[in-house]
């Protein structure tokens, strides 16, 4: 038997049992350790999310051990390897074929599928899940299971940032310092580009300082003029918006440079924000305002090397852990306003 948690409606997350499905030629069964609970996760549990459908059995920042592999599974993958999962792919559609396995319509669509205990959603927050091992990433065993949950969402950043064309020595602001800015923030400076955040939150302020990131306190300064001072009044070469709301996005105009500056849209809002600006002005400025959503397989890879390698330290994205016989109790640390990660302990 496994188990598994379920949103049966906003506010309420129950913990059910299933048997656990035979493992396929091209998968592997996984003992979950850890899931992380994403805001996608909590923003349904808030009853936020209205295209999200219930039952959810949600969860898709997993991590854990392989316990029985398929015969066709490729030979690096094997049991008692510590993994971490990516999106499902078919790898064969024409979105495969091009690499932008992100777009790949053949797979399990988890808000209009149901699966295979009758749920939607990925059976994420699950003892036991049975992978596709094309979605199954090896990672490095000194990294703990819930840093390990950071594969995905550092997944995104990876995506966001190669559209936005971060070079080395740019001047790039990250609006919002939650667990995403701070992803995006670490990530950026990987790059060996400079960073300055703005954040509003004594919480996060004090987290991203103590994480070595320059942060503006916007309770104490205005951000567009700070920026401008710290740039010597010529803007930010990019500005990327790790918050869905309409005056940061406003901000995000006025604080990246009057020519040619870009803008990546990193966070949705729900409700949906949006943008005041004169169209006008996007083409005197030649500016670039840039969308980003998921990851392909490749940046997944490219994730966990920034991972395995400890290029990038997660854990103090880490808020706390949560058996999953409390998973009530860790939707509701979740969405706590500030609050980063919370992972959810399998086992
Ligand atoms: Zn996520
Ligand atoms: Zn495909």
């Amino acid at each position: 038997m496994r188990k598994f948690a379920v949103l049966t409606r906003a506010k309420n997350a129950e913990v059910h049992e299933g048997n656990i499905p035979e493992v396929g030629d091209n998968q592997v069964l996984i003992k979950q350790e850890t899931c992380n609970i994403c805001t996608t996760d909590y923003g349904q549990w808030l009853g936020l999310r209205e295209h999200q459908p219930y039952p959810m059995a949600g969860g898709h920042e997993g991590s854990g051990v392989i316990v029985r592999k398929g015969k066709n599974v490729r030979e690096e993958l094997n049991i008692g390897d510590h993994v971490a999962l990516a999106y499902d792919y078919c790898g064969e559609c024409k979105s495969c074929q091009i690499g932008k396995t992100s777009e790949c319509k053949e797979v399990f669509n988890p808000f209009k599928d149901k699966n295979e205990e009758g749920y939607y959603g990925h059976l994420g927050f699950a003892t036991y899940a049975i992978k596709n091992a094309n979605a199954v990433i090896k990672m490095n065993e000194e990294i703990s299971f819930s840093e390990m949950g950071f594969l995905e969402p550092l997944a995104t950043v990876v995506s966001g940032l190669k559209k936005l064309r971060v070079s080395a020595m740019e001047k790039i602001v990250v609006i919002g310092a939650g667990t995403m800015g701070v992803l995006n923030a670490q990530v950026v400076k990987a790059f060996g580009a400079e960073v300055i955040m703005t954040e509003m939150m004594d919480k996060k302020i004090e987290a991203a300082r103590k994480m070595g990131l320059d942060v503006i306190d916007i309770k104490e300064h205005n951000p567009i003029e700070k920026v401008n001072s710290i740039t010597n009044g010529k803007g930010a070469d990019a500005v990327i918006l790790a918050v869905g709301n309409t005056k940061a996005n406003d901000q995000a105009i006025e604080m990246v440079k009057e020519i040619d500056g870009r803008i990546l849209l990193f966070a949705a809002g729900h409700p949906a924000p949006s943008i005041n600006v004169d169209s006008n002005l996007i083409h005197y400025r030649k500016l670039e305002l840039l969308g980003t959503y998921g990851a392909n397989i490749k940046d997944f890879n490219e994730s966990a090397t920034l991972l395995n390698n400890k290029n990038i330290d997660v854990s103090k994205l880490v808020e706390t852990k949560v058996p999953l016989n409390d998973i009530q109790k860790a939707y509701e640390i979740a969405s706590t306003e500030g609050n980063y990660r919370v992972s959810v302990t399998l086992q």
